[in-house]
């Protein structure tokens, strides 16, 4: 399915943004460019929702979670940060592994399978995308992904 990703993004965030109890900001860098992107949206916001989830499951109170989308040449990148307890630098790769989760005794508190972001690498990697994630402790994770987009080049009618 075709969709202008600005639009399918913000619809998830809107979502979290409407039903969230909890005290935390939502700031969104958001271009007004179209991104069109060839996506499965019900995997797509299984992927999204998971990032965001977790996003809110470690931020403290009055925490920001910052949302971005930019353009660089074949691809966009999509940014999920927050300012959450972080995971350790030796960790940060794993987190992707089936049944991960960086801290047993923090997450059986939190809840969860540790499945979550398994199933979204496996996913993003499905449409031809890559995600990663950068964390330091104390200050916050951010999650990146990135997926394809049709160039729409000039002259290229035949
Ligand atoms: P599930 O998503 O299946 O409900 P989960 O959230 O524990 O369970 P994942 O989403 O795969 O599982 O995340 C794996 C682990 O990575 C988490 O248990 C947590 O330790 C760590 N993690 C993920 N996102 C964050 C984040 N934003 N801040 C801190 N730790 C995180
Ligand atoms: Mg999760």
């Amino acid at each position: 399915e075709w969709v202008e990703f600005n639009d399918f993004f913000e619809s998830i965030i809107d979502r979290f943004e409407f039903s969230k109890s909890q005290d935390v900001k939502f700031n969104r860098l958001l271009s007004n460019e179209d991104f069109f992107v060839e996506i499965d949206t019900d995997k797509m916001t299984q992927v999204i929702d998971n990032i965001i989830s977790n996003a809110m499951k470690y931020s403290p109170d009055g925490g920001e979670i910052c949302f971005s989308v930019t353009q660089s040449d074949d691809h966009i990148q999509v940014m999920i940060s927050d300012e959450g307890m972080g995971i350790p630098k030796a960790n940060v790769k794993r987190i992707f592994e089936r049944f991960y989760r960086a801290d047993r005794a923090r997450s059986r508190a939190l809840g969860g399978t540790g499945l979550g972001l398994a199933i979204a690498r496996e996913m993003i990697m499905a449409h031809g995308g890559e995600i990663w994630a950068e964390s330091e402790e104390g200050k916050g994770t951010t999650i990146y992904f990135t997926l394809p987009i049709e160039h729409q080049e000039e002259g290229e009618w035949d």
